[in-house]
């Protein structure tokens, strides 16, 4: 954010109105106001998108890599975890992974006061759906959902997920040994470890940490979840898959402990015909609902874990490949993907063996578990810093009832309590990310003055009195 910071005359002084607002406003409020942890001199001293909110910090700092390696190892000695595997025998197959699962995050739950409930989503696959179900299977979700204690946020909702199925080199075979230490034991441990820590703090908003069975056999716990949600018009305003966040090392040799791909679409899966239309006439094609999650992602987690690099990749998934956030985009919903920097395919979807003295098979002795728990806490930033602040802006618009060199921007007033008002935010058209923001106050409209639509994108943030930031809402056109 130093790029802000020692930015030329306008920019300054939209950071030092930031300043004084934070000086003279935020301050005297802060008593009545702030959550827990947060302190006073820190929002005086430093740039308010810079600083960091020490409830969040310290979330990050309780986040213990030895936890998810017994998670990932104890994953792993259920032997096969396919989805077409045992389902009742207790010490090998899918059904005893589902409830050491369940078990475990029902413990987490029994110290959260009530606040954390988890559940079984159990259903019945038919054939014919999935080319890799053959015959009806029971699949199993486990849903742990921490509701959010301020009643205006409640109803919204974050989604972190891993897969806790795995496979050997045929998808469909239930018998040979598929230990998916990283495909993805590694997600699947990551959630566990962010609600066993995040279950303990109170946010505005509702988390629920899932881990979901079916995805080798074509994502079909996660469609269900989302088909679900859909029904019961879930407000999911995010969801994060992590698939395959265990290794630092690459196939390619390459070792990089210090980054995270994420994966974000630029078009929405689900856009019309309408939209596309809209979207050609105003620009927008970097700039869906997952993008902005993703420029959040990447603002949050380098503040909050320092050492690590989000790399956005500007792509759905890898090349021609999917995972267990595409149902969600499918229906609408932002929703991202968390995969370590380089793969190697030795260690996935590969029979246990030895050939030419190489290794093959997805073993534990090739997770990095400190790096798997710098990708929770990049994920536990961003979940708290997302349920910690309001909504991000509705229906923003940028008026086009006048032609002018200014840019008029309106949006809905959000309806928390805490809400402080709004930042705009642009960018060059070339920028992959926002690089300035300005605070207008608690109001539904603004001019860029001298600031044509046409040379940059806008976009607009919802603000709470603590600080906390929404991710952006992109304009679009209204009259
Ligand atoms: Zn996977």
């Amino acid at each position: 954010m130093s790029s802000r910071a020692c930015a030329i005359g306008p920019r300054a002084i939209a950071l030092l109105g930031v300043a004084l607002f934070f000086t003279f406003i935020f301050i005297p409020t802060a008593n009545a106001q702030r959550k827990p942890g947060a302190r006073q001199s820190e929002t005086a001293t430093s740039s308010p998108s810079s600083r960091r909110n020490p409830e969040i910090a310290r979330i990050v700092s309780e986040i213990k890599a030895a936890n998810i390696e017994h998670t990932i190892r104890k994953l792993v000695s259920f032997g096969t975890r396919n989805t077409l595997s045992s389902q009742d025998n207790p010490t090998r197959g899918i059904g005893a992974a589902r409830d050491y699962l369940y078990n475990e995050f029902s413990k987490i739950a029994e110290a959260s006061n009530g606040r954390m409930t988890v559940e079984k989503q159990t259903f019945e696959q038919a054939p014919g759906k999935y080319q890799r179900i053959a015959h009806t299977t029971t699949l199993t979700n486990i849903v742990a959902t921490l509701r959010g204690t301020q009643p205006a946020s409640e109803n919204r909702v974050y989604v972190v997920s891993g897969h806790y199925d795995s496979m050997c080199t045929s998808p469909t075979n239930a018998e040979c040994d598929a230990p998916g230490a990283n495909d993805d034991a590694s997600g699947t441990a990551a959630v566990l470890e962010m609600a066993r820590v995040m279950s303990r703090y109170k946010f505005d908003a509702t988390i629920i940490f899932m881990t979901v069975a079916g995805e080798e056999q074509g994502l079909v716990g996660s469609t269900y979840f989302a088909e679900q949600a859909k029904e019961q018009k879930m407000n999911i305003e995010a969801m994060f898959t992590n698939d395959i966040v265990g290794s630092s090392l690459g196939g390619n040799g390459v070792h990089d402990p210090h980054t995270v791909r994420v994966f974000s679409e630029g078009v929405q899966s689900n856009e019309t015909t309408e939209e596309a239309n809209v979207r050609r006439g105003v620009g927008g094609e970097n700039d869906s609902t997952s993008r902005q999650l993703a420029r959040f992602i990447k603002e949050t987690g380098e503040r909050y874990v320092p050492g690590m690099r989000v790399m956005m990749i500007y792509r759905r998934d890898r090349y021609l490949r999917g995972g267990d956030h595409i149902p969600f985009l499918e229906r609408g919903y932002a929703a991202v993907r968390f995969t370590e920097p380089n793969e190697n395919y030795n260690h996935q979807h590969q029979n246990v063996r030895v050939e030419n003295g190489v290794q093959y098979g997805d073993l534990p002795e090739f997770d990095d578990f400190n790096y798997i728990a710098q990708v929770a806490r990049i994920n536990a930033s961003n979940l708290a810093a997302l349920a910690l602040a309001p909504a991000r802006p509705k229906n923003a618009g940028i008026v086009t009832a006048r032609l002018t060199n200014d840019t008029d921007l309106k949006w809905d007033a959000g309806t928390e309590p805490d809400l402080a008002g709004y930042e705009v935010v642009w960018r060059d058209t070339t920028s992959p990310t926002w690089t300035n923001s300005r605070w207008v106050g608690n109001m539904t409209t603004y001019t860029m003055k001298g600031m044509s639509k046409d040379n940059y994108f806008f976009g607009v943030r919802a603000v709470d009195k603590d600080g906390n930031r929404s991710p952006v809402s992109y304009p679009r056109p209204v009259r």
